[in-house]
């Protein structure tokens, strides 16, 4: 199988210096290199749109790390999800983005054109779409930090290989759980799926699948309290939420996989955001700052699905358009 791995899917992307700067006003800037933000930038080229899309970090975001994507259509047999990142990239660059791998720092969206600051520069755009999605959300609790990179991981994709004939802990019951657990069962000889309540949140299908894998086992009305170790993990202890137990999991590794948290931290105070700090939008993709759109994981907690990324971006890329011709017909 080929190997995409994020450091090659980064050498695709343009270098900055191919981006003349001066006093360039970009049609739009779109933050964030993910299904969302790499789909609206397809829509954008296509719309003659002088399109910048700044990935942040790493091209393809969560989907970069997903082993196997087997619901976005087109691909009956499934698609390794950096391969898919990958190929909206290419399709994005065929239409004219400029797409550059750099983290964005600050944001001025307080006036026309919005300012977007990277460690290397600072760019202009008339409209802006926010789709910098959304990570993994820690456990929070004594050794994991310690131990991250030594045993504690949240991408089973990018470290599953690691655990060959090894025990390996997951903890949390939705989607991610139990696909990347599944995925997981390839290399190591136990599963132990931590989770906090009797039954799993997961899709039926990943259920199905979970039950009937002889190396998935489950610990029920448990929650991780430690990580334990001494140079990696060698076990975590959980309490059972019902009896109030304590016990040791003994263990080689713990992916954790309890929810995301939205990617929104540079962008308080500038959009309107709700409690969780997901942005606020309207079904146009609109936030409450005209000319600034939000799309994907980072302004919708309810799905999460590549597809409904990708649609979203398509969506606030053709609003982008839309809002630049009204703009210009006004003026
Ligand atoms: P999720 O659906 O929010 O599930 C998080 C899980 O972690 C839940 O089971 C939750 O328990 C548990 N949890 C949350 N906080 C916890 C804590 N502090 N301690 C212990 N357990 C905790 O998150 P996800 O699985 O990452 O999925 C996110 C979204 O991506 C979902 O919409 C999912 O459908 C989607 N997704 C889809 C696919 C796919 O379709 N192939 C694959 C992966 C993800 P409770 O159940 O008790 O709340």
């Amino acid at each position: 199988m080929l190997d995409f791995s994020t450091t090659q899917l980064q050498q695709e992307t343009s270098s900055n210096t191919d981006v003349e700067q001066g006093n360039r006003v970009y049609d739009l800037i779109i933050v964030g290199g993910a299904p969302a933000g790499l789909t609206a930038a397809i829509y954008a080229g296509r719309a003659a749109l002088d399109t910048l899309l700044l990935t942040g970090p790493s091209l393809g975001g969560q989907v970069a790390t997903t082993n196997l994507v087997e619901n976005f259509p087109g691909f009956p047999e499934g698609i390794n999800g950096a391969e898919l990142a990958q190929r909206i990239q290419r399709q994005a660059k065929r239409f004219g983005a400029h797409i550059v791998t750099e983290t964005v720092n600050g944001v001025d969206l307080s006036a026309s054109p919005f300012t977007v600051e990277t460690r290397a520069q600072t760019y202009r755009g008339r409209t802006v779409i926010i789709a910098t999605g959304a990570f993994p959300r820690r456990l929070g609790v004594p050794g994991e930090a310690e131990f991250f990179g030594r045993g504690v991981s949240t991408c089973a994709t990018c470290d599953g290989f690691f655990y060959k004939d090894k025990r390996v802990v997951v903890v949390g019951g939705g989607d991610s759980a139990i696909d990347e657990g599944l995925f997981l069962t390839k290399f190591a000889r136990e599963v132990i799926v931590v989770h906090r309540r009797d039954q799993l949140r997961a899709t039926k299908v990943y259920q199905e699948r979970a039950f009937a894998n002889p190396k998935m086992r489950f610990v029920w009305d448990s929650v991780v309290e430690e990580v334990l170790g001494e140079q990696t993990v060698t076990g975590v202890r959980v309490r059972n939420v019902k009896t109030g137990e304590t016990s040791v999991i003994e263990a080689d590794g713990m992916f954790v996989y309890i929810g995301l948290i939205p990617g929104t931290k540079r962008f308080v105070g500038q959009v309107e955001m709700d409690e969780q700090g997901y942005i606020i939008t309207d079904q146009h993709q609109r936030t409450n700052v005209p000319g600034v759109f939000a799309a994907g994981d980072v302004q919708s907690p309810d799905f999460r699905q590549i597809v409904v990324a990708a649609g979203s971006g398509a969506v606030a890329a053709i609003q982008a358009d839309r809002f630049l011709t009204e703009k210009s017909a006004s003026t």
